[in-house]
Order: C-alpha cells, then sequence, then structure tokens
C-alpha cells in the first residue's frame, strides 16, 4: 500500500519549495490509488510559530490538496501532531537504548563549547563522534554507577546516536540514484533532548514506521541525514520506506535557493497566502491574494521541476494526478520566474466562463462594481478578459468602464483633438440621438458619418475614443459605445467638447 506523508514543522509559512514538496507527495501517492497524510512535526518548542499549523492546512486546502489523514482530518494513525505523540517515543526509546546504537550524554552547552574552541584554536572543527565521544561527559566514558547517579541527581541529559566507525553506507535515492557515505564523516545526533522531546530525526523514523509510510518524499536539504536515517531504521529492526530528495527551486537569476527577500525585492509572492509575522507584524506577500488562481497556481508549482509527457504545460490535478512520474522528476534545481507563473494565470483566467470571471471580479479587494449590472459586467469581462493576467486586470485596464475621464491624455490629446475634430465630435454626438446602441449598427453609422463628412474614420475614431476612455487605448470603440451606453456615451462626447 502506497502511503505518503508530508511533514512540515510549524516554524512559518508554507513557502513555495513546501508546496510542491506537498503537492508531489499527494501526485506521487494518487497516482498509485495511495493515501496523502498531513503530520505536524511539532517537537521543537524553539521554533514554533503561533498559527503556522492552521496557515499550513489553510493553505493545503487553497491548493485543493486535501490529506486523507491529518490532525485536521483523523485517520487510523492519529494523532497527527508529534508534541502528542510523546509515549510512543519514549517506548521506541527504551529498545533503542537496549541496542548498542544510543548513549546518554550530560555535557552542558558551556562544556561543549570549551572543546569546540580547543579543537578551533588548533584549526579543526569539533564534531561529537567517534573520535571525540570518548573524553566527554557520557554513559560511554562514564561507569554504570555514575550514569545512575546522575539520572537520579535530575541532572539533565540527552540521547545521542552512536554511529558506527568506519562503515560505508550505499544509500538509494528514487530521483538521485546510488550514492554512499561513510559513517565517520557523520556525528553522533542528539536523539532525545533534554527536555525529553525527540529530535526531527527520531520522531521522523518513529513515526514513518509507526504510520506505515512507504515512500518519503521531501526536500533535498534533509539528504545528508539519509544516512542516519537507514540506521535508525537498522537500529529500530524496520524496513525502511523508499526515499526521494527534490531539488531546490532557485533565483530567477538561477544562482541561490528562492528566498523570501527575493519576493520582497522583485515584487512577487513567495508563499500561497500572505502570512503575517507574529514577531514583526510585517505581511509577507501571497499568491491567493494577488489574484491567482489556485488551479494556474499549482499547475505552475508542479512544473518547477517536473516535466510531463510530450512537455504538456496546462494540466488540471486529476491530469497531473494521472501523469505523474518521480523518475521524471529533475535532478537540477529549478528556476522560479515570475513571467511564466503570470502567464498560467492568464491561460486559466481566460479558460474560465465570463460567469465565473465575474465572481472573481467581485471578491477583488478594495475595487466598487456597485455602478455596474451583472450583465455589463459580463460584457467587460468578454471584451477585457484575454488581454488579463489577473480578475483585478479587467477592472483597472478598464477603469474608464466604471468612471468617466476627468482629465485626457496629453499625448493622445495634441495627436487626435483640435478644434476641428470637437466639432465633428459635436455634430456626431446629435447624430446619435438616432443610433441604436448595437456594436454593428454603429460601426456603420460612424462610417456613414465620417463618409458623409468627407472625412477618414480615423478623424472620427480618435477623438471620439478620446472622449470615451480618455486615452487611446481599449477594446473596439463601438464596443466600449454598447456598453456606456447612449445616454453615457453622449455625456461624455459633451464633456470633451466643452
Ligand atoms: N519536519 C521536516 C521539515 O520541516 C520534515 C522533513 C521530512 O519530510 O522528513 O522539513
Amino acid at each position: 500500500k502506497v502511503r505518503v506523508r508530508f511533514a512540515p514543522s510549524p516554524t512559518g509559512p508554507l513557502h513555495l519549495g513546501g508546496v510542491r514538496t506537498a503537492l508531489y507527495d499527494y501526485l506521487f501517492a494518487k497516482n498509485l490509488g495511495g493515501e496523502f497524510i498531513l503530520r505536524i512535526e511539532d517537537t521543537d518548542t524553539a521554533r514554533y510559530v503561533e498559527g503556522a499549523e492552521e496557515y499550513i492546512m489553510e493553505a493545503l486546502e487553497w491548493c485543493g490538496i486535501i490529506p486523507d489523514e491529518s490532525p485536521k482530518h483523523g485517520g487510523k494513525f492519529a494523532p497527527y501532531r508529534q508534541s502528542e505523540r510523546r509515549d510512543i517515543y519514549d517506548k521506541h526509546l527504551v529498545e533503542l537504548l537496549k541496542t548498542d546504537y544510543a548513549y546518554i550524554a550530560f555535557d552542558t552547552t558551556e562544556e561543549l563549547d570549551e572543546v569546540r574552541k580547543e579543537f578551533e584554536q588548533n584549526g579543526d572543527v569539533f564534531a561529537y563522534n567517534y573520535i571525540t565521544r570518548n573524553r566527554l561527559k557520557n554513559s560511554l566514558t562514564l561507569s554504570k554507577e555514575e550514569v545512575q547517579k546522575l539520572v537520579d541527581e535530575k541532572v539533565p541529559y540527552v540521547v545521542r546516536f552512536k554511529m558506527p566507525v568506519d562503515r560505508v553506507l550505499n544509500l538509494e535515492d528514487i530521483i538521485r540514484g546510488k550514492s554512499s557515505v561513510n559513517t565517520n564523516t557523520l556525528d553522533d545526533k542528539v536523539l532525545i533532548k533534554n527536555d525529553g522531546m525527540p529530535t526531527y530525526h527520531f520522531a521522523n523514523i518513529v513515526d514513518d514506521h509507526e504510520m506505515e509510510i512507504s515512500h518519503v518524499i521531501r526536500g533535498e536539504e534533509w539528504l545528508p541525514s539519509l544516512g542516519l536515517h537507514y540506521l535508525l531504521y537498522e537500529a529500530m529492526g524496520w524496513e525502511k520506506p523508499e526515499f526521494a530528495h527534490l531539488s531546490l527551486i532557485l533565483k530567477p537569476e538561477g544562482k541561490g535557493k528562492l528566498s523570501k527577500r527575493d519576493g520582497d525585492k522583485f515584487g512577487f509572492p513567495v508563499f500561497p497566502l500572505n502570512f503575517k509575522d507574529p514577531e514583526t507584524g510585517n505581511v509577507s506577500k501571497g499568491y491567493r491574494e494577488e489574484g491567482y488562481l489556485p488551479d494556474a497556481f499549482i499547475n505552475m508549482v508542479a512544473l518547477l521541476g517536473w516535466s510531463p509527457a510530450n512537455d504538456r504545460e496546462i494540466l488540471t490535478l486529476e491530469e497531473m494526478v494521472a501523469e505523474f512520474d518521480l523518475n521524471k522528476v529533475h535532478k537540477a534545481g529549478a528556476r522560479f520566474n515570475k513571467e511564466k507563473a503570470e502567464w498560467f494565470n492568464h491561460e486559466y483566467l481566460i479558460s474560465k466562463s465570463d460567469e465565473e470571471v465575474l465572481g472573481f471580479l467581485k471578491n477583488v479587494d478594495g475595487i466598487n462594481l456597485a455602478n455596474s449590472s451583472d450583465a455589463q459586467l459580463l460584457q467587460i469581462i468578454s471584451l477585457m478578459k484575454e488581454r488579463a493576467t489577473f480578475a483585478k486586470d479587467i477592472y483597472n485596464d478598464g477603469k474608464f468602464f466604471f468612471e468617466a475621464p476627468t482629465q485626457y491624455d496629453e499625448k493622445a490629446v495634441k495627436k487626435a483633438w483640435n478644434e476641428a475634430a470637437a466639432e465633428v465630435m459635436n455634430e456626431f454626438s446629435l447624430k446619435l440621438q438616432d443610433s441604436v446602441f448595437e456594436p454593428e449598427a454603429l460601426k456603420q453609422d460612424i462610417h456613414d458619418f465620417a463618409e458623409s463628412k468627407g472625412l477618414g474614420m480615423g478623424k472620427v475614431m480618435m477623438p471620439l475614443r478620446l472622449a470615451l476612455v480618455g486615452e487611446l487605448k481599449g477594446p473596439d470603440v463601438p464596443d466600449i459605445m454598447q456598453i456606456l451606453g447612449k445616454e453615457e456615451t453622449i455625456a461624455r462626447i459633451k464633456n470633451a467638447v466643452n
């Protein structure tokens, strides 16, 4: 049975890399008819951020990546929050201490700092490992009685993994293939902290085992821990899952990991939803609030590091599920591209019905549509949608539909307006009283009027556009006139003439 988990730590908002991991976890599981599980890894109390878990849940929901099991949805392996699973870790810790794979260490931070300084003075780097563990304060160097005494005196201790000496571990990764690591390059990681909480490494493998996880798909920052995880499975006598490590999402220019600061610097969102930092109060921009559609957003995210067959680019979530293949996930880092993200949103926006876009437009914050009927709005949408990236663009690029121009673009005036033009417009506005306000009929009227005056079409069309729009932009003039209606069209012409 395929069971894949997404295991974020609630240390802040979900970032683009996190969403992609969750999405690939989900796609892989669903492609094989398996389950997708959300597990909250909250054992690091120092890095815990209030509200982060709710943020993660809401962001996944917005993306349409719905877990089969989670703290919210429950499931047969509940609880799904690590802080609520301490008895399970304690139980397994007892087993681990029985094997030769773990030991208790009493060194205080100050004591370790001292040794570290000594190493640095000699130009060496300190690690708690097979060389140094034999001179530090732990159950390998102290007698049984001394250890018991310290424990009884409630001297704080941690539990460390006793990394075997000089073993070569052969590691396998679905995306990266085979690699090997010598255990002498690894240190004795803490498994249980002095507050009794497990560290990520221990809780993670216990839970992946307990929750019957079959595949671990996660970010490449965890690749250096893979050797330790292999040995933890071995120490516990458990079968290990298969592993796949996803490469980084890179800055637009290709160098280095995409960071929150890039978003601030180049003006694009880096989080799925807005995130208000509880400490600073600063709000970082989210895709949702920026106006991205969730299906466009996840489509964009999915293609950061994965190529579907035939280089298809537009895929629904269902299509992605059907096509997803870890073997087609790239080893190299994927470069984030803001223009591409916008292109995706544009493609999705124009694929929606005008009625759906009307719904999006009504949800845009801070705009007033009260003066327009739904019928008018639908006409505006059908005219403006094609050029819009976001629903809000339809409003911003079509402002003249909602408000009469209060000033006229200077260059446009120079080009299209003079006394003669004003006279022409005045006469035309009188003619319009009898016009039928439909694009075809209006086009004919403009044509006939221009001909009767012996003028080229431009000599009528340009000042007319200027009077209605305020500049020489926008969709076809007869379309604009129809939406504005007779009264408003004539009023705007008169306003320009005077
Ligand atoms: N809690 C880890 C993180 O936040 C999970 C890593 C993993 O998937 O094993 O990235």
